[in-house]
């Protein structure tokens, strides 16, 4: 459903009501950001737990934390899954997750403790960054800041992890995008990184539809 950017929060709230209710409807996402003034806590939690497929209401995000099933947030799981199809074992090894959304950060950390990885979440607030991502063999780069790590952040054999997505224009005048990670920079010196298109973003759809699936 295409709402304007003028919908009032009522409006959106009878809107997932009515898709709630529709029984040829399987999954519902509410596509974030939303325009300024609308609380997308007070429309998530109006989401049947049962439709979302972005696994962001509470009670899904409450089956994450006690290892129940439940649709589990896209980012994050689409993350869990390249690392595994990509054959990079999980389990003992050291990851720092730099971020701490609800949306991203917070469940990333949660389901690379549940795969028995140590974790350190590092936030806005966090300092010696550098020397806590160095000890690091899997780092989830999720700050929402263009080109902030380089090699000075991470140690050979590390396999990084790039979330940020950031459209940037050139002097040329030209968009591009980038990510949080310097790709060219960092890219020769670790063991692997997410490439920012194409990695992280297109994993997040996929996880989408294996939500809607399941
Ligand atoms: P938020 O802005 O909600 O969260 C950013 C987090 O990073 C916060 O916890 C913040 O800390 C932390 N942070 C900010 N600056 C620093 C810093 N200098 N050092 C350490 N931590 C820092 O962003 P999201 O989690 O929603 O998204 C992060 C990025 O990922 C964005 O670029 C977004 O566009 C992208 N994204 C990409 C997706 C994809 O499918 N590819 C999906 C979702 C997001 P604090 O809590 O202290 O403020």
């Amino acid at each position: 459903s295409h709402l304007s950017e003028k919908s009032s929060i009522n409006e959106l709230k009878s809107k997932i009501k009515e898709l709630n209710e529709n029984d040829l409807v399987d999954g519902i996402l509410l596509q974030l950001p939303l325009p300024m003034g609308l609380d997308e806590g007070l429309l998530l939690k109006d989401i049947d737990p049962k439709k979302d497929v972005d696994g962001l209401h509470a009670y899904n995000l409450g089956c994450l934390l006690k290892k129940e099933d439940g649709p589990r947030c896209c980012t994050p799981a689409g993350i869990m899954a390249l690392l595994s199809r990509n054959g990079f074992k999980v389990e003992g090894k050291r990851a720092v997750v730099i971020g701490r959304s609800i949306l991203v950060g917070q469940p990333m950390a949660l389901m690379l403790q549940a795969a028995n990885a140590t974790v350190t979440v590092a936030h806005s607030k966090t300092k010696n960054l550098a020397s806590l991502t160095k000890q690091a063999e899997i780092v989830v780069v999720a700050a929402g800041q263009p080109n902030m790590i380089g090699k000075e952040h991470l140690s050979k054999g590390s396999v990084v992890i790039d979330v940020g997505i950031h459209r940037i224009i050139k002097t040329s005048g030209k968009a591009s995008l980038c990510g949080d990670v310097r790709f060219q920079e960092v890219e020769p010196f670790v063991q692997a990184i997410t490439p920012v298109p194409g990695g992280v973003g297109p994993m997040t759809v996929a996880m989408l539809l294996v939500n809607t699936v399941n």
